[in-house]
């Protein structure tokens, strides 16, 4: 019996299913079947709202991402890997007064072993994924709307969960992993309490194009209404904007014309990189951080923004998204090397358990970096001698190991 054709049998009588086509569900579903499992996936189609968003990519969740193929993977003309800017410097300033547009209080050089991290457009990833897949022979890819969860199913009992298609088809499941992102129904049925914090900001998401070139820098600005970020693109002369404000401004923002935003864009950066353009619409992002009390219940988990949806600030969501299912597919071999249910209580409470600090110093972090430099002066002052204390070697290496996805179990 060959190691897939084993696994597939380890998938349990009623099977590993993972809810949500998003660029968390994808990635599971490979994962899965990297190591042999059949996977059932349902996605449902919803027009892309992920045109202009790029991602940023740490080393660890390079690593694992490259090890399902994806990098290798053609997407239009070349492989993923070909379309990633690298980052080679990191720089982090607040709104004092300096000499030149790039002096910052906090920079990050790329160490010998390569790039601090990696920044790929959601479309390129997505279609990469997709193609993979649509390839797997382990994967079976349904285009369904899960409308229901039942922790129980009504023929089979406790040894399946019932999930409910928007064709009121009703599905028996060993385990159920919901990638179906920050309003999941499948948490809300499974009644899993989620805590919400609103302080009523938004993100100005856009490309923008540079007078200057950006080095492959990553820079970041914490403004009062809060912090601006411009992420390199592959293209030299091209970056990615994050800007979070208070709603009110954005929606104000969000109205203005090209030119009333480029100036609005030079006056907060400072003429960064000397001047920057829009070079693409806008998108507005309320940014309402959350997280799941608790990700799992009977024979589900939660994953990705289904289970923690964080601030923007550090571009850390999805590398968190993807720790999830590195920890996920530790648990569930586990399991399947002693036979044991892979969606039974044990082996989900020993997935909540392990995910529990990383979710929780990550959400920590950006809110309280948010939270510290974006609204009060002496809350500002403060974070200033923060940033100083921020700047010293052993913080920042705390910082970058945090960061890089090192400091978990994954690398
Ligand atoms: C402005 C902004 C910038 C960001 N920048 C970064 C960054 O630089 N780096 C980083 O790591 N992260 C970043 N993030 C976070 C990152 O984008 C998310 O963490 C990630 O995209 C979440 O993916 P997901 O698949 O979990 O959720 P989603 O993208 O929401 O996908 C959910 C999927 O589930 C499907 N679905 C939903 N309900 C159902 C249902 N009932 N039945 C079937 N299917 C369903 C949907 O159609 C969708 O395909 C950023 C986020 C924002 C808002």
């Amino acid at each position: 019996m060959t190691a897939a054709s084993k696994h597939s049998l380890a998938s349990g009588k009623h099977g590993i299913h993972v809810v949500g086509g998003g660029l968390t569900g994808y990635a599971a579903a490979l994962a899965l079947a990297d190591h042999g499992y059949a996977v059932q996936l349902y996605h449902h189609d919803e027009e892309s709202v992920d045109a202009l968003r790029t991602t940023t990519i740490n080393p660890v969740a390079y690593g694992f991402l490259k090890s399902l193929g994806v990098m290798d993977t053609i997407t239009g003309d070349a492989p993923l890997a070909e379309k990633l800017a690298h980052i080679d410097r990191i720089l982090v300033t607040d709104d004092t007064p300096r000499e030149k547009p790039l002096d910052a209080v906090i920079n990050w050089d790329k160490p010998e072993t390569g790039p601090l991290a990696w920044v790929v457009r959601n479309r390129d990833l997505n279609m990469a994924l997709h193609a993979l897949v649509e390839a797997s022979p382990l994967i079976t890819h349904t285009t369904a709307r899960i409308t229901d969860y039942k922790p129980q199913h009504p023929i089979f009992g406790h040894s399946a969960a019932n999930l409910i298609t928007d064709q009121g088809e009703s599905i028996p499941a060993g385990l159920i992993l919901a990638a179906d992102g920050r309003n999941s129904v499948l948490r809300q049925a499974a009644s899993i309490r989620v805590i919400t914090r609103n302080l009523h900001q938004t993100a100005i998401v856009a490309i923008l194009s540079l007078d200057a070139p950006h080095q492959n820098i990553a820079w970041q600005k914490f403004l009062p209404g809060g912090p601006m970020a411009l992420m390199p693109m592959p293209e030299p002369h091209l970056a990615s904007l994050v800007w979070s404000m208070k709603t009110e401004d954005a929606a104000q923002l969000m109205e203005a014309d090209d030119d009333r935003f480029a100036m609005a864009l030079d006056d907060a950066s400072g003429k960064v990189f000397g001047g920057l353009r829009l070079a693409s619409p806008k998108q507005a992002f309320p940014i309402i951080p959350q997280h799941a009390v608790w990700p799992v219940a009977t024979r589900l988990a939660l994953l990705g923004d289904a289970s923690h949806a964080i601030n923007p600030l550090a571009g850390q969501g999805y590398n968190l998204a993807l720790g999830d299912i590195m920890t996920l597919m530790d648990v569930i071999n586990a399991a399947g090397n002693t036979g044991a249910d892979m969606g039974g209580a044990n082996v989900l409470k020993t997935y909540a358990m392990r995910r529990w600090p990383e979710v929780t110093m990550m959400t920590m972090a950006t809110d309280g970096l948010n939270m510290l430099f974006s609204f009060g002066k002496r809350r500002r002052r403060l974070a200033g001698m923060g940033m100083a204390v921020a700047n010293l070697r052993p913080v920042k290496a705390l910082a970058e190991k945090l960061a890089s996805g090192r400091w978990f179990n994954h690398g």
